[in-house]
């Protein structure tokens, strides 16, 4: 479990999941989703997985490449979301679990001063 702030839920403009044990919560929300949704920051592959399952065999009308190629992509595309979700609070080691301390567990840069 750690800080984690993120938009995952749509809320759109302010930060509407939070992480708890591992699993997104919507921040919106009184219950806990009945979905597991891996935190970004405390389980990145599980992240990762979730968004890939999400886009998996699913393609742009017409495309007609095969889905070995097209879930590549995907794999691709759910990597690099999460790495950016992680960089933009600060984290480049895809070994690290937690938000460095002094970052915004919501991803937004301090204004310069
Ligand atoms: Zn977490």
């Amino acid at each position: 479990m750690c800080n984690y702030q993120g938009y995952e839920f749509g809320a759109g403009r302010y930060p509407d999941s939070y992480c708890v044990d591992g699993y997104l919560h919507d921040a919106d929300s009184d219950y806990l989703n009945y979905e597991s949704r891996c935190c970004p920051i405390c389980d990145r592959n599980g992240a990762i997985k979730w968004w890939f399952d999400y886009w998996k065999d699913t393609c742009e009308e017409g495309d007609e490449r095969d889905f070995d190629v097209i879930n590549e992509e995907h794999m691709h595309r759910a990597t690099s979301l999460v790495d950016d979700i992680r960089f933009n609070r600060g984290i480049t080691d895809p070994n690290v679990t937690e938000i460095p301390v002094g970052r915004c567990p919501a991803g937004i840069p301090t204004p310069a001063t």
